[in-house]
């Protein structure tokens, strides 16, 4: 029968006394907004909002500080929401919309969340691009005369979150600052400062760019929240990232250099290489601002500023990478893309880590062959990366967990999982192959000896974790059993007193049983009653006098007696002393913690690298993956190359080669729809991307000389929501790349030409083709189905002809995806359309108007075909002739503008126009 007594007793725990204070307490009640309060009793400003409840003018005041900003506000046992914030809650939640009371004569709208319930809705906001002002009550209910003193102790935004629940696990939440240069001079060349922030590792990176990068850099990094100065163009910004607007004057370059120096404690930023970026200055400063402002206090962990420069990455413009699926499919989903591909990192800091790898691999060689060496031990003599893949299973998320111990807001869980994650890092170090022993390749061990070296634990961060974390502490600090017995007297003595509780009640369960003789007599405990005997109503004749009535049920009456009084008060100011003191050392613990934020971060990104590193080992074990070749020497070399996502989706993916040098820079790739010609293209690209990223590539041989971009032309994708047509996107992309493409880039042009008619279509794309090996020289793979392209190479000896091959068989055709040497014999497009499901009767029509084309192009071009005819297979093509010159030209020609007067020009204008009319 002791069991109730101390179920209620842990529920009691659970709760705490301060619970249930809260709950009988006025003050907290949501009602609490329609009785009219007690002016002045705030003392303070109660003009502005005069009128209103005190509560209200509380509220208003809060609000009036963040107006764009939903402000939940907090009251007991939920956050509540008022006027507009609580309309557009409801709409945004579907949380009910109510109306209670009034205040200032008005009816008061309001909705609300449970605080249970907090995470879950902000994740649901901050996901549309919300701001979620916190507000906490920080007074004791106790004492406060008004309403309890509130304040906003953090801003929950899109780029600034670092709660678990609410950060994607495997990708980052960057925020990022954007300063556009004033345009006060044009004729100077313009540029834009960008500061970006992962608050939830915290690496600050800074860099200046030309205007037309910046939706490349949008798309790069990707960043979950823009912050812009007052009246720059939003337009700027994607419409799916959020924007905040700040005063132009946080931007400030100079205050922001100063707020940079104070806050990493330098006395220039020179050794950060940041002299002279007054644009990257004034955005870093206004960033750090508004960090700080929503996370209401200093951010300890940001402890360096890097500087990007342009050339340091393999550079993927924004239509590249989505043409590549990188971690995106085009269709939008995360898989199948590569990351989907090579992702099998056993923690999220590796997933993040490889993603992040995949995105911005960098041009320096030296730094993917480190990683393709380390990849490399881990697969010397059989699945040496399994020792360490089972080691990293035990070691949770330690970048982020270091962020939440610098803001403070750390969890006891997570410190446990720090806690474990501690004594397994030792593990993953000793599971790592040792230099010298094994392996006897020079260098090969330097990246793993490398992060290795990181992760020695720090004993002191390790000690206090272990004495004074509870071996398996509660979820929530304010539940208690968070910190460990033994290591603080104040306490156990607290928690000696709580503990033995339990006995005392048992006992006096027994006790008042054999006084009473009521052998069912009860000792129990509520939230609201606090303690009682109960006793049922047939025994009501048997209570004793020293017994008050509590609380009068149907069946039973509960009664306290002076000593379980006594108790119920030793017991509830016990435990809410132990609970406080908990508190107070959880916060002692936290600051304990502290100094080994930047250790932890360290080892975190070591362990995230060894995961990344050991994942693309068991993907090169699995998949039958090779070590590339960098060199310096120019050019693309791959052996039975396959495509990495496309090959495990069927059976029999047929590999192919690849050769690209300086003396074979453009290959023009021909054959039938779905011969594999996008395939292949991708294939190159991926491969190249994989091999820069420190992957083993799926090839029997590869070897890459220096890339600097990748570019691609992919497919007819229509922006109809942009509202361009597929022609004009086709050519705008285009444009970026013979704008910028360079000798030692890599350009996979699919289809150009596709979007318009076949002449202009036809003379877009040769002109082009030709660009592009006469001016860009870039490395390119060129698809086409105007077999007209083919002759490029009788024109010039750097481009080449390959095709995939297929064969007619039985009237349809079989692909073989087999690149091989030469221009395509004919495109099949009958034959396919008839694999489709074209019905026959179309085709034969097909066929037969086709037969006629055919011989109606002979006659018209039968000079020109003649010039090819030794090319039997492109004599059943029909060749469009250049268009002859227009009679007019040479009237036009012969005109010299300088010697005219207006009056001869006018005429020469209008006679021109006449002769091209009558001619047409
Ligand atoms: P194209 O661009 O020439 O129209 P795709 O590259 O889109 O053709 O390929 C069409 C289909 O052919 C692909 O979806 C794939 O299923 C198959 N395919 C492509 N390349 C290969 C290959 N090397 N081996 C096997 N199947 C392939
Ligand atoms: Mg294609």
């Amino acid at each position: 029968q002791a069991a109730p007594a101390t179920t209620d007793l842990q529920a009691h725990e659970r709760s705490g006394p301060a619970a249930a204070c809260e709950a009988a307490s006025g003050s907290y009640n949501r009602r609490m907004i329609s009785t009219p309060g007690k002016p002045g009793t705030t003392g303070a400003t109660v003009l502005p909002f005069a009128g209103h409840t005190p509560m209200m003018q509380q509220y208003l005041r809060i609000k009036a500080d963040h107006p764009n900003t939903l402000v939940f506000y907090r009251m007991g046992d939920f956050y509540e929401l008022f006027y507009d914030d609580a309309e557009k809650a409801s709409r945004l939640l579907d949380i009910t919309l109510t109306q209670r009371g009034q205040s200032a004569g008005l009816p008061v709208k309001m909705a609300g969340v449970p605080v249970v319930a907090l995470e879950q809705h902000l994740a649901r906001l901050v996901k549309l691009g919300e701001a979620v002002a916190i507000c906490e009550q920080i007074g004791d209910p106790a004492l406060a005369k008004g309403p309890v003193e509130r304040k906003v102790v953090r801003v929950v935004t899109a780029g600034t979150i670092t709660d678990q629940g609410l950060l994607p696990e495997k990708s980052d939440a960057l925020l990022m600052a954007i300063l556009p240069d004033k345009p006060a001079d044009a004729a100077r060349t313009r540029l834009i400062g960008l500061a970006w922030l992962n608050l939830a590792s915290g690496e600050l990176i800074v860099a200046e760019i030309a205007p037309a990068r910046l939706p490349h850099e949008l798309e790069r990094l990707r960043p979950a929240e823009v912050i812009l100065p007052d009246g720059a163009a939003t337009g700027l910004v994607p419409a799916a990232v959020p924007v905040a607007l700040q005063n132009a004057w946080h931007f400030d370059a100079r205050a922001g250099e100063n707020a940079l120096r104070e806050h990493l404690k330098v006395g220039t930023l020179d050794g950060f290489g940041c002299a002279g970026l007054t644009l990257a200055m004034g955005a870093a400063g206004a960033l750090l601002r508004y960090a700080q402002s929503t996370q209401g206090q200093a951010m300890a962990h940001v402890q360096a500023i890097s500087v990007e420069t342009g050339d340091e990455y393999l550079t993927l413009d924004a239509v590249t990478r989505r043409n590549l699926e990188i971690t995106e499919t085009l269709r939008g989903t995360p898989a199948p893309t590569l990351f989907a591909a090579v992702d099998t990192c056993i923690t999220s800091m590796g997933s993040r880590m490889l993603a992040r790898w995949l995105h911005h691999p960098r041009r320096d060689r030296h730094i993917a062959q480190a990683r393709h060496a380390a990849i490399d031990s881990l697969l010397a003599d059989g699945k040496r990366f399994e020792a360490p893949r089972q080691a990293l299973r035990d070691i949770a998320d330690i970048e982020r967990i270091a962020t939440r111990i610098a803001l403070a807001t750390a969890r006891p869980r997570e410190l446990a999982a720090l806690r474990a994650s501690l004594l397994a890092v030792p593990t993953l170090a000793a599971a790592l192959p040792r230099a010298g022993r094994d392996i006897n390749v020079i260098g090969q061990e330097a990246l793993l000896e490398r992060l290795s070296g990181q992760l020695t634990v720090p004993p002191e961060c390790l000690q206090v974790l272990q004495t004074r974390l509870h071996p398996e502490p509660a979820a929530r600090l304010q539940d208690g059993g968070v910190m460990a017995s033994g290591f603080d007297a104040d306490l156990d003595e607290l928690r000696g007193l709580t503990t033995n509780a339990g006995e005392f009640l048992v006992a006096l369960e027994a006790r008042e049983r054999e006084r009473t003789s009521i052998p069912n007599l009860r000792v129990e405990y509520n939230r609201v009653h606090g303690y009682y005997i109960e006793i049922t109503n047939s025994h009501a004749q048997k209570v004793p006098d020293d017994y008050r009535r509590r609380q009068t049920l149907k069946n039973a009456e509960r009664y306290i007696t002076p000593e379980l009084k006594t108790f119920e008060d030793k017991a509830l100011s016990a435990e809410s002393r132990a609970l406080a003191r908990e508190k107070l050392l959880y916060e002692q613990l936290l600051d304990q913690l502290k100094p080994h934020v930047a250790t932890l971060h360290a080892m975190g990104r070591a362990v995230a690298q060894i995961d990344a590193v050991a994942a693309l080992a068991e993907r090169a074990w699995t998949l039958d993956w090779r070590a590339p070749v960098l060199v310096d020497e120019p050019g693309i070399r791959i052996r039975a190359g396959r495509h990495p996502v496309i090959a495990h989706q069927i059976s029999d993916f047929v590999p192919n080669d690849c050769v690209l040098n300086p003396g074979r820079r453009l290959l023009l790739v021909t054959g039938p729809n779905m011969g594999g010609k996008s395939t292949y293209m991708r294939q190159v690209a991926l491969l190249a991307l994989l091999a820069y990223a420190g992957s083993f590539v799926p090839a029997e041989e590869a070897q890459f000389g220096p890339i600097d971009r990748i570019f691609t032309r992919i497919g007819a994708a229509d922006d109809l929501a942009q509202g361009r047509s597929t022609f004009m996107v086709e050519m705008t992309e285009s444009a970026a790349i013979l704008n910028s493409a360079t000798r030692q880039s890599l350009v996979l042009m699919d289809e150009v030409g596709r979007g318009t008619s076949t002449f202009d279509g036809l003379a877009l794309a040769w002109a082009i083709a030709r660009r592009l090996i006469e001016t860009n020289q870039s490395y390119t793979l060129f698809a086409t189905h105007y077999f007209e392209l083919t002759q490029l190479p009788d024109e010039y000896p750097e481009a080449a002809n390959v095709h995939l091959a297929a064969a007619e068989h039985g009237g349809g055709v079989v692909f073989l995806h087999e690149v091989q040497d030469g221009p395509a014999s004919q495109s099949y497009g009958l034959q396919v359309a008839q694999l489709a499901g074209v019905p026959a009767a179309v085709i034969r029509a097909a066929r037969k108007h086709l037969t006629d084309l055919e011989e109606q192009a002979a006659r018209v071009t039968r000079p020109q075909r003649d010039l090819f005819a030794a090319n039997d297979a492109r004599a059943s093509e029909p060749t469009p002739q250049a268009p002859s010159e227009h009679p007019s030209l040479e009237r036009l020609r012969s005109l010299k503008p300088d010697e005219l007067t207006p009056r001869e020009a006018l005429d020469a204008l209008y006679a021109l126009k006449e002769e091209i009319d009558s001619h047409d």
